[in-house]
């Protein structure tokens, strides 16, 4: 579905990825680990065209993604969720998930996918006329997932999910994944909480410096003794 290969880029003269080659396929959910600064958000720009690449290519569904805008990237079924949320705080729960299917240019699937959305996330639903900045982060998070939903995407790629929220928040967001995933998207999570995104991937892969150090599935890279050194803290 996804598939990077030899991917070089970084900003002007500084090369942040070198070489960097990993796929996702069409059900699985698959994670990119890695410390602070090793190059996760790089690569999600890279990989969704706003970030020129220096060599390598990126391929969704056999297209090519570079210099694409962002609509067309949301029509081929990609749909991603920044750090950061980005929502509209003094604007409703429903409106801010309304935007989110805006790009579709489509009035009808629109609301077909908010009824989808609203099944997914029946809260979201009891609360559609409460501003969004009435939300804690663990709640605004999952409206930015739920409105990166509204495309109904084929492929949701997740920049941090965790950062900033409470250990409570993050369990109650990463529970919704398998579920979502169950509805046949397909998850690329960016992650900085190894063990809690490894632990619902069906695979991985760990990039230091830029660079794929390791892949492999689940149990290898929780069993494997650097993963566990480096970032589980055993
Ligand atoms: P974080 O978890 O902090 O988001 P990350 O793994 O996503 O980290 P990146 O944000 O991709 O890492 O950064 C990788 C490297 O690229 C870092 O050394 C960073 O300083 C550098 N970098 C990031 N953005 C820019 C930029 N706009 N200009 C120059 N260098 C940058």
């Amino acid at each position: 579905m996804l598939e990077i290969e030899g991917l070089h880029a970084g900003y002007g003269d500084v090369r942040v990825l070198h070489d960097v080659t990993l796929r996702v396929d069409e059900g699985e959910i698959v994670s990119i680990v890695g410390a602070n600064g090793a190059g996760k958000t790089t690569l999600i720009r890279a990989v969704m065209g706003t970030l020129p690449t220096t060599s390598g290519s990126v391929r969704f569904l056999g297209e090519r993604l570079t210099g694409r805008q962002s609509h067309e990237i949301a029509r081929l079924g990609l749909a991603q969720v920044m750090e950061g949320r980005r929502l509209f705080p003094h604007m409703t729960v429903e409106d801010n998930l309304l935007i989110g299917g805006d790009i579709l240019r489509d009035t009808a699937r629109q609301r077909r996918n908010l009824g989808w959305v609203y099944e997914m996330f029946p809260r979201l639903r009891e609360r559609r006329t409460q501003l969004a900045r009435s939300f804690s982060g663990g709640e605004q998070q999952m409206l930015a997932i739920a409105r990166a939903l509204m495309t109904g995407p084929k492929l949701l790629l997740l920049d941090e999910p965790s950062i900033g929220l409470a250990p409570v928040m993050v369990k109650e967001i990463f529970s919704r994944f398998p579920g979502i995933n169950a509805e046949g998207v397909t998850i690329l999570l960016v992650e900085q909480d190894v063990r809690r995104s490894l632990s619902l991937s069906r695979r991985g892969y760990v990039i230091e410096q830029g660079r794929v150090v390791l892949e492999g599935d689940r149990d290898f890279l929780l069993g494997n003794e650097e993963v566990k050194r480096a970032y589980l803290g055993v």
